[in-house]
């Protein structure tokens, strides 16, 4: 596997592995690792265009995210997300997963990617047992594609679409919902979700640093759902919290008739702070326990260091997730302003 340098010293020292829980009641099962903060796209809505890369030796090696794995497994983490900038740009990623998939059988192990360069990959992601893919996509029309990310690759991405159906993966289709950008394509998108075995989920555009966020720009839930439900005839679905087909923070429907389904996830206008069971760890081995939050721990020197390691990160995680936030309440904070995290999406992994 390439970048597997010596990994960070043993799990000795942890202590009896009682789940991460916070002093509102909520406890963290859910861990978000973004392995690279580089991305080949460039979505005006996440900016990764004026970034300064991080070096080689600033990103966390596979053998450390494997060990932070882990420790998360020990600590109660169950479910595990690999994103980026885009994991499938880092030399290796395919090797990770799988053996991601070999050390921890236990953790529901899912992706989120542009799906640009995964299509070749779509067989060994369903050998490695990796079931569930969520793919970023926010219009149907190869023009908008190429202005909101900056390059002409939206059938690159249909084709990673339809290798992960054919290899029989679920995919999770998620859109940003901008006004002006794909508030025209609803109907398209629910085609979509109608004729193929695919969950369309449309997230409100939130206003997180370096993106070209207006308010103006923001296209509702609630807009949305009156305007679906002119189009089709949605049902609504029971919320699946765990499990398999955990549906996440989306409000989930049914499409009368359709092999998919549509869904809509609402972090502006009914925000899911209450049950949040999430922790980020970035490519940099920084630990965010809010997307909307600019509080971060930084783990990276505590796992390298040769008298800290595993245990250190260890009580950091216990520590931060203590007084993990509550996101709406920064939000409201801060609605004035333009960006209410002062980084950006790419560097974080959504
Ligand atoms: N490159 C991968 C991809 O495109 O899926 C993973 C990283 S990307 C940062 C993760 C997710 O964050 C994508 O689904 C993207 O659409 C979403 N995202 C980025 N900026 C956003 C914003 N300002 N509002 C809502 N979603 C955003």
């Amino acid at each position: 596997m390439p970048n597997a340098a010596p990994s960070s010293p043993p799990a000795g020292g942890l202590s009896d592995g009682k789940a991460l829980t916070d002093t509102r009641g909520r406890s963290v099962s859910y861990l978000r690792l973004s392995v690279t903060d580089r991305c080949n796209l460039r979505c005006l809505y996440c900016d990764s265009r004026m970034r300064q890369w991080l070096s080689h030796d600033e990103v966390l090696r596979y053998e450390e995210f494997l060990d932070i794995m882990g420790l998360g497994v020990k600590l109660g983490i169950g479910k595990v997300r690999l994103t980026g900038g885009e994991p499938f740009a880092r030399r290796g990623f395919m090797e990770f997963v799988e053996a991601a998939r070999a050390r921890f059988p236990q953790i529901d192990l899912r992706l989120t990617t542009n799906a640009t360069l995964l299509a070749p990959f779509a067989p060994r992601l369903a050998a490695a047992g990796v079931a569930r893919i969520n793919i970023s996509l926010d219009t149907l029309n190869p023009a908008t594609f190429a202005r909101v990310t900056g390059q002409d690759q939206y059938h690159e991405v249909r084709r990673g679409i339809d290798a992960c159906l054919a290899a029989g993966l679920r995919v999770k289709l998620n859109a940003v919902a901008m006004r002006g950008v794909n508030d025209g394509e609803l109907a398209g998108f629910l085609g979509l979700a109608r004729d193929l075995p695919i969950d369309v989920r449309f997230i409100e555009y939130m206003p997180m640093g370096g993106s070209e966020w207006k308010p103006e720009q923001v296209w509702r839930a609630t807009d949305i759902l009156s305007e679906a439900k002119a189009l089709a005839e949605l049902v609504p679905l029971e919320r699946v919290s765990g499990g398999p087909d955990d549906s996440g923070p989306a409000q989930m429907y049914a499409i009368k008739g359709g092999a998919g389904r549509f869904g809509l996830i609402t972090p502006l206008s009914n925000h899911f702070c209450g049950t949040c069971n999430r922790l980020r760890i970035t490519s940099g081995g920084v630990l965010r326990t809010c997307l909307f939050s600019d509080r971060v721990y930084r783990l990276r020197g505590a796992l390298r260091h040769p008298k800290l390691g595993l245990p250190a990160v260890e009580r950091i995680l216990r520590l931060a997730s203590k007084v993990k936030p509550l996101g709406f309440e920064l939000l409201a904070a801060r609605r004035a302003g333009q960006g209410v995290c002062g980084t950006a999406m790419s560097a974080i992994g959504g």
